[in-house]
């Protein structure tokens, strides 16, 4: 890849799949019975997952696989990192690691909030804490020095549902609409479209409909989901919001009291989550701005991100991580391991 290439912005689509039920709360306000609502875009009111949580959330994944790869001399002594050649802090090939000089003053401090911002880029090269302002993480997701800030080079949108699975009479099927797709489809109202079209009727939950013809994708319409177009129902845009509101994960859990360690009475809450086997798209930016060369190759950056996104499959996104909630694979290849794409 020509140098010329890495400073173009970057634009990648991420499919991604809940493992599972995904909880991003927004704090407190109640709909209906439900005490613990989840995040929804306000024009759509489909639940969703924030480029803000998803952001966050990488930041720290990448951090914590950059820290994994110090070598135990070089894990906590900073004074030792900054004696000796970056190709020998780390204890793989990564290249994404060793060959950004700024990484030798990462510390696992560089994912959160910085607690150390109102000191200077310089003097943070030599305190243990807060965001040290130099490495691919804080280069990658921005950082904000008393003297200094960078807004970073990675922009992420929301993931939103683009099939969202549901229990028909034929197992599980998987429906999405016109606009979730962003594609012109004629669907008549009130009816819903699959593969072959001659089921007559479909029960989607405990909604039954007339299936009225065959949607018509094609495997690209599919993205990097891993479903069978056998799996799709198409619904129409009039009724995509209703049915995944509907078929969200309910549950009901006890509140324990931290003292006693015990339930604590009358304090049974119910929380709605995003079911296992949603998939999600989105959209991830890259951009590094012409002729700054404390900047690492955008390359490095996409390879960064697909080496840690193994994270969200195992610690997950989002709220109630500890109840079995969370948990997401990435779908997408986003770069080469080796930092060559
Ligand atoms: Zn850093």
């Amino acid at each position: 890849m020509s140098e010329n290439q890495n400073k173009n912005p970057k634009e990648l689509e991420i499919f991604a799949m809940a493992t599972d039920p995904i909880y991003i709360g927004t704090g407190g306000y109640t709909i209906g019975r439900v005490d613990n609502t989840i995040v929804r875009d306000p024009i759509t009111n489909i639940p969703k997952i924030p480029g803000s949580s998803v952001a966050g959330t990488w930041r720290y994944y990448v951090a914590l696989e950059l820290q994994s790869h110090f070598k135990d001399d070089y894990k906590k002594d900073l004074a030792k990192r900054a004696r000796k050649n970056i190709e020998e802090l780390f204890d793989n090939t990564q290249n994404w690691m060793k060959e950004f000089d700024g990484n030798r003053f990462a510390r696992i401090k560089c994912a959160g909030q910085d607690e150390a911002s109102k000191i200077s880029l310089e003097e943070s090269q030599n305190i243990n804490t807060g965001h040290c302002g130099h490495c691919i993480v804080c280069k990658a997701f921005g950082f904000s020095k008393n003297n200094k800030s960078s807004q970073g080079m990675l922009f992420f949108s929301d993931l939103n549902i683009l099939f969202f699975p549901v229990f028909t009479r034929l197992g599980v099927k998987w429906i999405t609409s016109p606009k979730l797709l962003n594609k012109e489809i004629a669907i008549s109202k009130n009816t819903i479209l699959t593969k072959n079209g001659n089921e007559q009727y479909l029960n989607l939950g405990w909604l039954n409909l007339e299936v009225s013809g065959s949607h018509q994708l094609e495997e690209k319409d599919l993205g990097d989901s891993g479903l069978n177009l056998d799996d799709i129902v198409v619904v129409p845009d009039s009724l995509i919001s209703q049915i995944i509101n509907s078929n969200l994960e309910v549950r009901t859990s006890v509140s324990i009291d931290p003292i006693t360690g015990a339930a604590k009475e009358g304090a049974l809450f119910t929380s709605e989550a995003i079911p296992r086997g949603t998939i999600f798209c989105g959209k991830i930016r890259g951009f590094k701005r012409e002729g700054d060369e404390s900047l690492p190759k955008l390359s490095l950056v996409w390879s960064a991100l697909e080496d840690s996104k193994k994270y969200f499959n195992s610690l997950g996104i989002g709220g109630m991580t500890t109840r079995g909630f969370g948990r997401l694979k990435i779908l997408s290849k986003l770069g080469d391991k080796n930092g060559k794409s």
